[in-house]
């Protein structure tokens, strides 16, 4: 049985996708992403890297774009990226960014090779080059199989301390994946996933995607492999804590990983605490769909944009 969560979830996005709504919210609604979004350019994410500094907090930065639609715009993509990280070597930072594969070309072919995995090695190369690491986000289902096939590829080629990837536990298949690249040692952030996905690919009762998030990283830690535990959900990072102390598994084997703008209280305690914490900074002009995902991930968050349009 679908749950409550679920449906509302599935209800925003759907509304989100709508091109009218789109255009409304794209229109009035760069304040409100301001919440979510650290500003345009690589000057204000790493001004906002500096600021978590401060409280002990490392960073992750992500420059939003999605789907973008012609090779040479997914090169040009990249060319950002390289800034971005050009940008934090230069002030001091080593270089810790996400990106998403179909940002960068994965599915079309240019001289014989996936524009993805050419884009990939050329921000992977540069990131490692500053002793900095780069995390293929997980995007929707039908590009699961391809990103983690292009991941073992690069992990071949740059090791598990300069690449990593994601595995959502909403995913049936989630489990298998892990197990698949135990051999490789892989850096894996584990999160529920934040797609709208089918039943036949994912699961419909929240209860099961947070049991199913637990068994990931536990499975993951026991397996000697470093979790980046992304979530904002504190029984998890409860009962992870617990875990780790149960089976000694030092802090330094795992971090715990949230969004800029969301927990920043939790996130200052457990930097606090000793813990390591490492926010997810996006920025970027392309704030739409990345805004939409964290407007439908808890219905308080419909009322501060409902409240955000009637300001106007
Ligand atoms: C660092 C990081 C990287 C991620 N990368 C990916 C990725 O590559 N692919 C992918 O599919 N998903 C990604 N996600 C998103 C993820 O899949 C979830 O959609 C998102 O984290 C919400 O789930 P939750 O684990 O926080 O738990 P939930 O059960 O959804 O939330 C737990 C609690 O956290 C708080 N909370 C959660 N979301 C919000 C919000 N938007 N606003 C305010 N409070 C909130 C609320 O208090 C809520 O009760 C990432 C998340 C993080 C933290």
């Amino acid at each position: 049985m679908t749950d409550f969560n679920q449906l509302y979830r599935k209800a925003v996005l759907t509304v989100a996708g709508q091109k009218t709504i789109e255009n409304l919210v794209r229109a009035r609604g760069w304040g409100m992403a301001q919440r979510f979004v650290a500003g345009e350019g690589p000057d204000t994410a790493i001004a906002a890297v500096q600021e978590l500094a401060r409280d002990g907090i490392l960073a992750n930065l992500d420059l939003l774009g999605e789907f973008i639609e012609s090779p040479e715009q997914c090169t040009a993509f990249a060319d950002n990226v390289l800034k971005v990280i050009e940008a934090a070597h230069a002030a001091g930072v080593t270089p810790y960014v996400s990106i998403k594969l179909s940002s960068v070309g994965q599915g079309k072919t240019v001289n014989g090779e996936d524009l993805g995995l050419t884009n990939a090695r050329r921000i992977i190369g540069r990131a490692t080059g500053y002793g900095g690491f780069v995390c293929l986000d997980m995007e929707d289902h039908p590009r699961v199989e391809q990103t983690l096939a292009q991941f073992r590829t690069l992990v071949g080629e740059y090791g598990h301390d300069h690449v990593g990837t994601v595995l959502q536990s909403y995913l049936y298949r989630s489990e298998a994946d892990r197990a698949s690249l135990d051999d490789l040692k892989p850096n894996l952030r584990i999160v529920k996933g934040a797609y709208l996905e089918p039943e036949t690919v994912a699961m419909p009762v929240k209860a099961d995607v947070d049991a199913a998030y637990r068994q990931l990283v536990y499975a993951h830690m026991k397996a000697g492999n470093y979790v980046n535990v992304a979530t904002h959900d504190e029984s998890i990072v409860e009962d992870v804590k617990m875990f780790a102390l149960a089976h000694g598994i030092a802090k330094d084997a795992y971090e715990f990983q949230m969004l800029y703008g969301i927990r920043r209280d939790l996130q200052k305690s457990l930097a606090a605490a000793g813990y390591r914490v490492r926010a997810y900074i996006p920025y970027g002009r392309d704030w739409y769909p990345y805004f939409s995902r964290r407007i439908a991930e808890r219905p308080a968050n419909v009322m501060f944009v409902l409240r955000g349009m009637l300001k106007g």
